[in-house]
């Protein structure tokens, strides 16, 4: 018994310890996320960024695309996307990467899907696929320093490719099927009203450098989540996306699902 009541003791004190410890490194009042390690997504490669998601050929989905970020309205994006459970996919622009690093890596570490939307926000039919690598590879670096991981995706900007562009990429191309015009309406009621076009498979335009678009969010959840909707990645909608292939939907569950 005596042994016993040491072991207790001795537990007890270490707890105490633990709870004293603790004391001495607050927790941040803002998540930061996972080291990269703690996520499996060190190496960047066929580890997929976030778990497979639900099955979008049996359940309704959508994903929410979010570009031209990261900004100083993207945290509280993420914020309103964690508390409606919602993963998006976010189109970056590789000269504000390194600008706001610590927003990607938030982005990622929340399990959202990361894309290139080039280095400088070009516009890849006006220029050539020598320049247009360029703004893409660059992109993808910055997004790896950052992240650990290389992005998965790939948007041009104005939704303009040409065929030559196309067949050099080593990505996957989203374009979309719902815009919400947010960025010329900046109106939150107005972007909320757009997504009322969302169907099972739909991929949605908006963009997270508008204050308007990041108010709309609560009740655009609310009302696609009423609607039965999954909020996933562009990956886990379209299912196993290909390289140099687009696309402007993803898997469509049967109706009624
Ligand atoms: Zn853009």
């Amino acid at each position: 018994m005596v042994s016993r009541l040491r072991v207790l003791q001795f537990l007890s004190a270490s707890a105490l310890a633990l709870v004293l410890a603790g004391c001495g490194a607050p927790l941040s009042a803002t998540w930061q996320g996972f080291p990269p390690d703690a996520t499996g997504q060190a190496d960047g490669k066929d580890t997929p960024r976030a778990d497979a998601g639900p099955d979008c050929a049996q359940v309704k989905c959508v994903a929410l695309t979010f570009d031209d970020g990261p900004g100083p309205h993207t945290e509280s994006l993420l914020d309103v996307l964690d508390e409606h459970e919602a993963k998006a996919t976010f189109f970056l622009i590789g000269k504000d990467v390194v600008k706001f690093p610590d927003i990607v890596r938030d982005e990622a570490a929340r399990g959202h899907e990361i894309g290139n939307h080039t280095w400088s926000h070009q516009d890849l039919a006006k220029i050539s696929v020598a320049a247009g690598q360029r703004e893409l590879s660059k992109t993808d670096a910055a997004i790896k320093e950052v992240t650990g991981a290389a992005p998965t995706v790939m948007r041009p900007p104005y939704g303009t490719i040409r065929e030559d562009h196309m067949k050099s990429l080593d990505l996957p191309v989203a374009m979309w099927s719902v815009d919400t015009f947010d960025w010329k309406t900046r109106d939150a009621k107005k972007t909320v009203k757009a997504a009322e076009k969302v169907v099972p498979g739909s991929i949605v335009l908006m963009h997270d450098i508008h204050p308007s678009t990041i108010e709309a969010m609560p009740k655009m959840l609310t009302d696609l989540k009423a609607r039965g909707f999954h909020f996933v990645t562009v990956s886990q909608l379209v299912g196993d996306p290909k390289p140099g292939t687009d696309y402007k939907t993803g898997r469509q569950a049967a109706a009624g699902n």
